[in-house]
């Protein structure tokens, strides 16, 4: 749906972007600038800027930006029209909704009640008499009373149809109970049953305290061991952990990733409350984004089996690419959080996460189980790879350590080792200093957008088109010396697209600027808008303006958009129009 050009309009005058971000990030002025910390990544020296006469925000570190609106989408985790209701909320206005978005919301709605009513049932089942098998299996588990009542636990009674049954009489229609995925329907008769039966259940809640879904454990044999909601309108696996609702407000410092939810709870027992799992998925990028908003330091716990230390070398770039640091936590004497708690306790698993290793020890460990250093051969093949591996460490510091360490393993001397690790360090140098000269000689290569699903098939023409909406952007009044400049002249089809978007805009009296550009640009579009809106500071002049036209109009020409005929008459009309102040 679209909502009203003026209403945005609106909420963006009754939202100014510093007071919005300010609630979540803390502004320093500099010049014409807003300054803080990411809120997207983790970051000491600020590179989040916001700008209050453009209303747009930008990262110089992780290159988010846009609006208003895309700061609340992305620092809420809320979709287009969600923000949008989100801000008409906070500045006190009423949002012109239309019929689909209305039901939309409402079913989100309703669901969200449903699943919270099922957590509440579920909770009665757990102390009912049915449920004593299943108080003997938390009690067995060793989990607390505080703990069972923290987490919202329950139980799933065995029958086919008791939470059907129970929430059919509050109100609830079999199809948001499909809907919310606590219901299947039979294929042969047709009739609804419940998906979960005699199982401890454990509620997904989200950062909102929304209950989305439910995790459910058997108490028995049978399989699967873990069952958990399906994905719904209001359940997305790649973008909710568990217990991130808990941890968020955790005072310790960091986030520990654990791989199953009996894990996370196990640590919140035992004091370690900034304890997540993710639901029966591999981290995603989104997860590393939602965590990111929290911590700057995240501890991998994940299990010492082999599935679980492939998952930790999967998850570790995943992390970094967010700004995470990441300490690998490796248990000796249990395979995973929950059991080594119950066997050493808090004490030692405190030790354990204050010995925790950093990523270059983890893969310096890695790299020496890949060798056998008993044998000379291979003891020069894991050093020449450690001291490669080494040399790319930022501190001279940190160099010296591993590079002992390395040593020590293969029984060299750290002198000797130094000088291995020295030439690698110089090697890299060299070939980093003659990239940067190619670079300098070809210097169009870095004009490419950051974002990589964005290129510039004509760098000439994209850098003019840049400059001619910077302008614009600048100076709206611009837009009418464009002469019949058309879309299809830029040869960035994003480009093109935000020229006649602001020429429409300009056209129905709207205000010239991106941060009204709504829904028809995705956030890295948006994004990447913002930083070429301010990648440069050059005065706005009609000739400046003209040359970027021209290249414009030459390059659409060279590329058969535009007959050479249309281009002279386009260049006589622009001839002639002069007298805008440059
Ligand atoms: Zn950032």
């Amino acid at each position: 749906m679209a909502f009203p050009a003026a209403f945005i309009d609106e909420l963006i005058v009754r939202n100014p972007i510093e007071d919005v971000v300010s609630q979540y990030v803390e502004l320093k002025r500099k010049g014409g600038r807003l300054f803080g910390l990411c809120p997207f990544h983790g970051e000491k020296t600020a590179s989040f800027s916001v700008s209050p006469d453009a209303q747009l925000y930008y990262c110089f570190g992780c290159h988010k930006g846009g609006g208003v609106i895309n700061f609340i989408m992305d620092i809420e985790g809320l979709s287009y029209p969600d923000a949008v209701r989100f801000l008409a909320n906070r500045a006190g206005l009423e949002v012109p909704e239309d019929e689909a978005y209305r039901s939309q919301y409402k079913l989100q709605e309703r669901l969200w009640a449903l699943c919270r009513d099922a957590a509440r049932y579920y909770r009665r089942q757990l102390f009912s008499p049915e449920g004593k098998q299943a108080v003997e299996y938390i009690v067995g588990r060793g989990l607390s009373r505080q703990t069972v009542t923290n987490f919202g636990l329950g139980f799933a009674p065995p029958g086919w149809s008791g939470l059907l049954d129970a929430m059919k009489e509050m109100g609830y229609s079999v199809d948001e109970l499909m809907a919310a995925g606590l219901a299947l329907r039979s294929q042969k008769s047709g009739g609804a049953y419940d998906r979960f039966r005699n199982r401890l259940m454990f509620p997904i809640i989200d950062i909102r305290g929304n209950v989305i879904g439910f995790g459910g454990r058997v108490m028995d044999d049978s399989t699967p061991k873990y069952l958990n909601s399906p994905e719904s309108i209001i359940f997305n696996k790649r973008k909710n952990l568990f217990a991130m609702n808990v941890a968020k407000k955790s005072k310790l410092g960091y986030i520990i990733l654990t791989e199953g939810y009996m894990d996370a709870i196990a640590l919140h027992q035992y004091g370690f409350d900034s304890a997540v799992a993710s639901l029966g998925t591999a981290l995603t990028e989104e997860h590393a984004n939602l965590l990111s908003k929290y911590t700057e330091q995240i501890v991998l716990t994940y299990d010492s089996d082999e599935a679980g230390q492939n998952a930790t070398r999967r998850a570790v770039p995943i992390l970094e690419k967010a700004g995470l640091k990441v300490k690998i936590l490796r248990m000796e004497g249990a395979k995973d959080p929950d059991e080594f708690l119950k066997k050493f306790g808090a004490d030692r698993f405190r030790l354990l996460l204050e010995r925790s290793e950093n990523h270059a020890e983890y893969q310096l460990q890695t790299l020496e189980r890949r060798y056998d250093l008993s044998l000379d051969e291979q003891r020069v093949a894991f050093l020449s790879e450690a001291a490669q591996m080494i040399a790319g460490l930022p501190s001279a510091i940190e160099r010296e350590v591993y590079g002992a360490r390395a040593a020590q393993s293969a029984g060299i001397t750290p002198e000797a080792m130094k000088i291995e690790v020295n030439k690698a360090y110089r090697r890299r140098l060299s070939r980093e200093k003659k990239a940067r000269e190619r670079e300098a000689m070809a210097p169009a290569a870095h004009a490419q957008p950051e974002s990589r699903s964005i290129r510039y098939s004509n760098l000439r023409s994209a850098m003019a088109e840049e400059g001619l909406l910077r302008m614009i952007l600048r100076e709206p009044a611009l837009l009418d010396q464009t002469g019949d400049l058309a879309p299809e002249d830029f040869s960035s089809p994003l480009l093109g697209r935000t020229y006649a978007a602001l020429r429409e805009r300009s056209r129905e009296g709207l205000q010239v600027s991106l941060a009204a550009l709504g829904e028809s640009f995705t956030a890295e579009e948006l994004a990447h808008l913002t930083q070429m809106s301010q990648k440069k500071n050059e005065l706005v002049s009609e000739d400046a303006f003209r040359d970027y036209l021209g290249i414009i109009l030459d390059e659409s020409a060279r590329s058969g958009v535009r007959t050479d005929q249309d281009l002279l008459a386009l260049r006589d009309r622009l001839k002639q129009k002069k007298g805008y102040g440059g």
